[in-house]
């Protein structure tokens, strides 16, 4: 299989070059050259494989000639041990849970995915690698738990001292191993900076630097998994029965998982498109123009505010337009084939809160700001489309209750128990480095610590 960049402007490349580089040289995001078509026979199986054995199929034609089907069952069943909840809430609509990894949001399951296929790559080319992030908080921790203990890799993430609460300090302070951090007196654009001029300081060019960033198509393909996993479990697609996805978004990533499977042939009635105020996609849906929203708008699903979505541009490309990465589109998709396909729905925090109430008075079901974003769409888009009174609809849930205890417990009077995972955490023992906002002090760092 083989992958070109949204900006048309560098050669193809395999999946190994893709995850390696990350963006490609013309600063385009790369996709695969065709989207494989699920065969029937895989359509029939889905339901009786197990999550793991599931993805094994779905993954091994995008990683042709590079993962055997052996490499993809080991990185599989290593990645995937933990359950994926579908929940009934309402006749025929379902929230699935992908709160249950050991982050307890849904960006575990690309990261995990992403740590053991790039360190099966750094081991098989007997290089080293440094994965180097700034975090806000959760994508921070979803990468270091990701790496932690793949030999090879070494994760070094900074952090903004005051910034982050204590309970995502602690998901990466006291995992150790092969994983620093580093707590740095200032903002998180500060830590973004010094992480950027690391990258491109040629002085540095000997440590392997990678990002494992939001951009990487290594993050998309994994997550394609569970909308074939969900659909299989509670419709029969081997029978063409549609289903409807409601997809809580910030950068669309998750929903790129979705519109992967679809191409590749799983019956989907329609996508509903979720955001929170950020409303720049829903208002391109309904009148073909884009307008980044600078700053971004503060909102209570806050892994959702992004004003300038970094996947938009795979979106315009799988429907035949051209966007590059600063939003200008010199192509426009086939906007009349996005409106048949997605329903696009902006959703205010005040309507996220009322929803959060609503589902646990009416359906004793707990949701958290993001997912219930998701439902809210859902609603909508039911309430205009009585045709599918009867679909079976799938809204999912992108993070655990328990991460936002105060927003779920001030609104529904339930403290959300904390999940396996997050157990323990408060009596870890912390390890991390402290620094200014230096890069002299940064780089001679990186020099004494990472340099053979
Ligand atoms: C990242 C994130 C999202 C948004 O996912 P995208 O792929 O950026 O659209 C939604 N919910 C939670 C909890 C997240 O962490």
């Amino acid at each position: 299989m083989q992958y070109y960049s949204t900006n048309h402007a560098v050669p193809d490349v395999d999946l190994a070059h893709a995850l390696l580089q990350g963006q490609a040289g013309d600063k385009g995001l790369y996709l695969p050259r065709e989207v494989p078509q699920l065969s029937d026979d895989l359509l029939r199986r889905a339901r009786d494989l197990s999550y793991p054995d599931l993805a094994t199929e779905l993954l091994m034609p995008y990683s042709e000639g590079v993962f055997t089907r052996d490499d993809l069952v080991a990185i599989c069943h290593d990645a995937y041990t933990y359950p994926v909840p579908l929940e009934q809430v309402d006749g025929p609509r379902h929230v699935m849970r992908l709160d249950q990894g050991p982050t307890a949001s849904f960006k575990d399951f690309a990261a995990r995915f992403m740590g053991r296929s790039l360190g099966k790559l750094v081991r098989d080319r007997g290089q080293e690698l440094l994965i180097l992030t700034a975090t806000s908080g959760d994508t921070g921790s979803a990468v270091a738990h990701a790496f932690l203990g793949v030999p090879g890799i070494r994760v070094l993430v900074l952090f903004p001292r005051t910034e982050v609460s204590d309970r995502q300090r602690k998901q990466m302070t006291t995992l150790g191993d092969n994983v620093a951090t580093i707590s740095v007196e200032g903002k998180f654009d500060d830590c973004q900076a010094l992480v950027k001029r690391a990258f491109a300081d040629p002085d540095l060019a000997g440590l392997n630097l990678s990002s494992a960033n939001s951009i990487n198509i290594g993050r998309l393909l994994p997550q394609s998994v569970y909308y074939v996993h969900a659909a299989s479990q509670l419709a029969d697609i081997a029978g063409g029965e549609e289903v409807i996805f409601s997809v809580p978004s910030g950068n669309f990533g998750d929903l790129m998982g979705g519109i992967l499977a679809f191409k590749g042939g799983l019956p989907v009635a329609r996508f509903v498109v979720a955001t929170n105020a950020n409303d720049e996609v829903p208002r391109f849906v309904a009148t073909g123009e884009y307008a980044k929203i600078e700053p971004s708008r503060v909102c209570i699903s806050n892994a959702m505010n992004v004003g300038h979505p970094s996947n938009l541009a795979r979106l315009v490309t799988l429907y035949g337009g051209r966007m590059d990465e600063t939003g200008k589109i010199h192509e426009q998709p086939d906007m009349d084939a996005i409106r048949r396909d997605f329903f696009a729905v902006s959703i205010s925090d005040e309507e996220t809160r009322e929803t959060i109430g609503q589902v646990h008075r009416d359906h004793g079901a707990i949701l958290e700001p993001h997912g219930a974003v998701g439902w809210a769409g859902l609603m909508r888009f039911l309430a205009d489309h009585g045709e599918h009174a009867d679909t079976t609809c799938i809204s999912l849930e992108t993070a655990h209750p328990a991460k936002f205890p105060e927003e779920v417990q001030a609104i529904t009077g339930v403290d959300p128990a904390l999940p396996p995972s997050l157990e323990g955490l408060d009596d870890g023992e912390e390890q991390f480095g402290s620094m200014d906002v230096s890069y002299d002090q940064f780089k001679a760092h990186l020099q004494q610590e990472y340099v053979a």
